[in-house]
């Protein structure tokens, strides 16, 4: 499962698609490029149709951030989770670790177990994964084990000022 870090700060869609488009195994990047190459025509087309994605991916990120903030007011910790498939969020995860007395309700979890309940299974594959902050290494485990197909995630420890590794 991809685990890729993105710049999931507010107002910055274009410098998430610059870290979209180049994923490996990304079919729109390519036929975005083939399409280039065809003709201006399709170029207007695709150029809409990628604006239409990156408001949508915003709007994924808007929502996790929105998790976030709802977890932060019931006084808990300040992380948020969704998870998407076809291209609607059928997961929300704000932490309940503290509400709940949970050690393993981060928003991760809380995001894959809500879209299991409604998806009325534990499989996820084909489902993504948007959160404010990098998962910890049991979130990441269980959301390889529900078969999510990716997940994108805003900041890690060494935006907190944790020292990188050589
Ligand atoms: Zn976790």
């Amino acid at each position: 499962m991809p685990t890729i870090k993105a710049d999931m700060t507010k107002n910055c869609v274009r410098s998430i698609s610059g870290l979209l488009y180049p994923v490996p195994m990304h079919g729109f990047c390519h036929r975005r490029f083939v399409l280039t190459a065809l003709a201006g025509s399709f170029v207007a087309v695709f150029g809409r149709a990628a604006a239409a994605r990156d408001a949508l991916t915003q709007s994924f990120i808007d929502k996790a951030f929105e998790m976030k903030r709802l977890a932060e007011r019931a006084g808990d910790q300040p992380y948020g989770a969704v998870v998407v498939r076809g291209g609607r969020i059928v997961g929300f995860g704000p932490s309940r670790v503290v509400v709940r007395g949970d050690g393993t309700a981060h928003a991760e979890r809380e995001a894959m177990r809500d879209a299991q309940a409604r998806l009325g299974r534990k499989d996820l594959s084909g489902c993504v994964m948007y959160s404010t902050a990098r998962p910890c290494a049991d979130c990441e485990r269980a959301a390889a084990q529900a078969g999510l197909a990716r997940m994108y995630y805003g900041a890690d420890a060494h935006d907190a000022g944790a020292p990188r590794g050589s």
